[in-house]
């Protein structure tokens, strides 16, 4: 079935049209029907699956057709709550661009930055509010902000808050909203945990499992490489000359490695740039904007920092360091393969990490294709290295003068 048979609105097919979306991706198939019902609808689908639109397309479709009858503004209809600034950002540009063509105003509002121009965006009038717990409270408890209008209630990334520990946000959230609301949830994962705070949220929900069988997505190819850690680098730098155009992901377990990596990557004349919590927001999202059009092609991440967030054309996903968190495997690789693209993810996986690796089989429920490399080969990508100071070479080569240096008369 493509958009163009569905029940929705003109406009909002106009705003798919101009994006390119022809035909629903998987979870959009399951979710839009029962959305445009009003049913409340339980997903666990991961990031790059299209499960922003999955939500964004029916209820703009619905609050677009509502506005063809109503000629004042009327408060916020649908509140978006996502634990990060960034993803913030991302969701309301998505609704932006499908709605371009509508009457449906979508804002995004995060903490971090001065109130005064956001007062002034919501007095203006909102139907969408994408938001972060902390200063969507705030403004409430000003006065600013009012929820009693609100009919749609979409809670992403759930596991994602939960780790964040905005449990109780949610709870206080609930309290203040209309009782008879249509609630959406999504959540990449899902544990006992999740599935009772979800549970309590929703009524008769549809629920909605897009291949829970395999937490990756099957458009991304992923394998996995044994390199020791000292020579990961090498490694590195070899998928980057082999791939001169392409975009790569690499994530790392934290900021100092994510340094440490650009670093080396400097030595060896790679470009590259870092996010990580270290950095200001500011500077974060001028990272994302760089790596999304393509001025910067490598970028070294740690997990918090990009979690959840759509890139364009990412066509590699490194794991340099493998994740101490299983299910980050997840979230990391899936950074690739998004929508109908494909996909390749790697894993450079040390000696020391190999209990992690199993851990991580052991949640994906089956073993990960190992790349098999012969020494030879694993040798050559170290010696062609371009980095002048390698160890190793500087040891070969004073192994070298050693054994040709005249031996000195007895
Ligand atoms: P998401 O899972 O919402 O982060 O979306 C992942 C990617 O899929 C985004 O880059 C979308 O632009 C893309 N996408 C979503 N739905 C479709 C569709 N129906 N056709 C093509 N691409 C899509």
């Amino acid at each position: 079935m493509k958009f163009e048979d569905y029940n929705i609105s003109y406009e909002v097919k106009k705003g798919l049209d101009a994006l390119g979306f022809k035909k629903p991706t998987d979870i959009q198939f399951k979710s839009i029907p029962p959305i445009l019902k009003g049913e409340d609808v339980l997903a666990i689908a991961q990031t790059g699956t299209g499960k922003t639109a999955a939500f964004a397309i029916p209820i703009l479709s619905i609050l677009q057709e509502y506005k063809k009858n109503q000629s004042r503004d009327d408060g916020v209809k649908c509140l978006v709550m996502v634990p990060t600034h960034e993803l913030a950002i991302q969701i309301s540009e998505v609704f932006n661009k499908l709605g371009k063509y509508t009457r449906v105003t979508t804002y995004a509002l995060f903490g971090g930055v001065e109130q005064d121009p956001q007062i002034k965006e919501l007095n203006e009038g909102v139907d969408i509010l994408v938001a972060t717990p902390g200063r969507m409270f705030d403004l409430v408890s000003q006065g600013y902000l009012r929820l009693h209008r609100i009919n749609t209630l979409i809670l992403d990334e759930a596991d994602h808050m939960l780790d964040l520990g905005f449990i109780k946000d949610i709870e206080d959230l609930v309290k203040k909203l209309p009782k008879s609301r249509q609630t959406l949830f999504f959540s990449a994962t899902i544990n006992d945990y999740i599935k009772s705070l979800a549970y309590s949220l929703v009524k008769n929900a549809i629920r909605i499992q897009i291949s829970p069988k395999d937490p990756v997505s099957k458009n991304v190819t992923h394998s996995v490489m044994f390199i020791e850690m000292d020579d990961k680098r090498f490694f590195l730098e070899r998928i980057v000359n082999e791939h001169p155009e392409s975009k790569i992901l690499v994530f790392v377990r934290t900021k100092v490695r994510a340094e440490r990596v650009k670093a080396a990557m400097a030595r060896v004349a790679i470009e590259s740039e870092t996010i990580h919590g270290d950095k200001e927001q500011a500077s974060r999202l001028e990272v994302m904007k760089k790596f999304a059009n393509g001025e910067i092609k490598l970028l070294i991440a740690t997990d918090v920092s990009a979690r959840g967030i759509d890139i364009p054309g990412v066509e590699y996903v490194v794991n340099y360091d493998l994740p101490d968190v299983s299910e980050n495997y997840v979230h990391r690789v899936g950074r690739t393969g998004r929508g109908f693209n494909k996909g390749v993810a790697i894993s450079f996986c040390s000696e020391e990490e190999k209990p992690i690796l199993e851990e991580i089989e052991t949640f994906l429920a089956k073993p990960i294709q190992v790349i098999g490399m012969d020494k030879r080969d694993y040798n050559s990508t170290i010696e062609f290295t371009a980095d002048v100071d390698n160890d190793w070479k500087k040891l070969l080569k004073d192994a070298e003068k050693e054994e040709y240096k005249p031996k000195k008369r007895k």
